[in-house]
């Protein structure tokens, strides 16, 4: 039998976060507050953050500790396996190697606890009792209600409308893990109940739903606001998918010629390259692929400028990739990538050059997702399809060039709770769409001028 997995044991298990800011070739430009337009300062962050995650955030430390309570919680389901798709390959008559990092073995179904453990616990440490935060498919607010409930601590969570209706599980797996959950736009909030009187049926975005959660946090002196996406030090707790493979890879005396995520904000991503991209640079030939939806083209097609993190300009203002701050996406089934804005890290490496972004619709997204669930058992998360439809683009172009090749993916999760997504692909409901330019051009009228 030929090997599947590649498993570590919980000794080898990284200790150490990676922050790649350190080797930036270029620093991050500085965050500005979004009321008196300076530069935020961490006593003004620390309304809504606690001071350790903060000094993560701001600082060019490379190595970080991991916590022993953390890796402890985390140890519940890492080191997780680094898969070869045998199957997959053999399907597409690839002569590539096609591996995949398995992120959907987590309790919560997603990468998203590996960040969410160590928020909540930093939250604690310092004296927090609440946590306040959005959700856009689910994926966090369940990540987070299961990292909260570890630590004793309460949370609520403002849920994406569309999303809400579309998978109740959701919700019953939050309320399951202890949290309380509101669809968004609620009647709890000043910016929900603003864009309800404009239009009750409003479906949400999660710039919205942001706003909420945001809102809730800074009004209250025992809660504060968690983000699963975006931040730089919610990309540096996902390092620990990258560094576990970079060992795996080792211990099977191999190498990916290609490294390929999904992003929406740009974690999960973030999370498989940066340690890749650390390699990188220091001379190891490896590309690294981020996709996208073309629904939501926020690389391949937003600007890179100073825009504010959520529609009620609440969250700092940030330099990224942005398809604007007004940005009203399509009700599309890949909910965790429906984000305007990226990473500042993962849109940093995009414009030094160190990553490749691609855009695809959702179709072939799915046509790939399928194949996927049939050849290798998993039914990947929507999100996830566009990563493995970036590897099975990349494995196709190795067979028509006769080339071999080593693609690694992440498969950031499953979609056990994305079913009537599904539904909805096997009865012909879902429809390619790319996001107009002209959209993009009208929301980039409306950018702050910071910076
Ligand atoms: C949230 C989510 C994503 C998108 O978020 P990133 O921050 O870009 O990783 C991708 N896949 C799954 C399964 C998710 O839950």
């Amino acid at each position: 039998m030929k090997p599947v997995k590649t498993l570590l044991s919980e000794q080898d298990m990284p200790k150490q976060w990676y922050n790649i800011q350190a080797d930036l070739p270029t620093p991050l430009a500085p965050p500005y507050h979004p009321a008196t337009m300076q530069i935020v300062t961490p006593e003004q962050m620390n309304v809504i953050f606690p001071m350790s995650l903060i000094e993560q955030e701001m600082s060019d430390k490379r190595w970080w500790e991991i916590p022993d309570e953390v890796l402890q919680i985390l140890a519940l389901w890492r080191p997780t396996p680094l898969q070869r798709a045998y199957n997959l390959e053999k399907a597409l008559g690839t002569p590539a190697k096609i591996y995949f990092k398995n992120e959907s073995v987590s309790p919560a179904g997603s990468h998203k606890p590996n960040t969410s453990v160590p928020q909540a616990y930093y939250n604690k440490k310092e004296g927090i009792k609440r946590i306040a935060t959005e959700t856009g498919a689910g994926q966090w607010g369940s990540a987070m209600s299961l990292a909260t409930n570890m630590f004793g601590i309460e949370c609520t969570v403002y849920m994406v409308r569309v999303s809400y209706d579309q998978k109740p599980y959701r919700k019953s797996m939050i309320n399951t893990w202890g949290a309380e959950i509101f669809a968004s736009p609620s009647t709890q909030t000043e910016s929900g109940r603003k864009i309800l009187a404009e239009d009750p049926d409003s479906p949400g975005s999660l710039g919205l739903a942001i706003s909420e959660a945001v809102e809730d946090a800074a009004g209250r002196a025992d809660t504060n606001y968690a983000l699963g996406s975006v931040l730089n030090h919610v990309c540096m707790h996902q390092t620990i998918i990258g560094e576990e493979a970079l060992r795996q890879f080792k211990a099977i005396g191999e190498k990916p010629d290609v490294v390929i995520g999904c992003i929406g904000g740009g974690s999960n991503f973030a999370g498989i390259a940066f340690p890749f991209l650390r390699e990188k640079m220091a001379g190891m030939d490896v590309r690294v692929l981020a996709i996208e939806p073309a629904s939501c083209p926020t690389v391949t097609k937003g600007v890179y400028a100073y825009d504010y993190g959520d529609m009620a300009h609440m969250a700092p203002i940030v330099m990224m990739h942005t398809l604007g701050h007004t940005f009203m996406p399509p009700s599309i089934h890949a909910g965790g990538l429906r984000y305007h804005g990226m990473a500042p890290t993962v849109s940093r490496v995009v414009e030094d050059g160190l990553v490749e972004a691609r855009a695809i619709t959702q179709l072939e997204c799915f046509e790939s997702g399928v194949l996927f669930a049939r050849t290798e058992g998993i039914i990947p998360a929507p999100e996830s399809t566009h990563a493995i439809r970036g590897a099975v683009e990349e494995a196709l172009i190795a067979k028509e060039e006769g080339k071999e090749k080593t693609i690694l993916f992440n498969l950031s999760g499953h979609g056990h709770f994305d079913m009537s997504s599904y539904d909805a692909y096997f009865a012909g409901k879902l429809h390619n769409y790319r996001y107009p330019q002209e959209l993009v051009d009208e929301a980039l009228k409306h950018l702050p001028k910071v910076g």
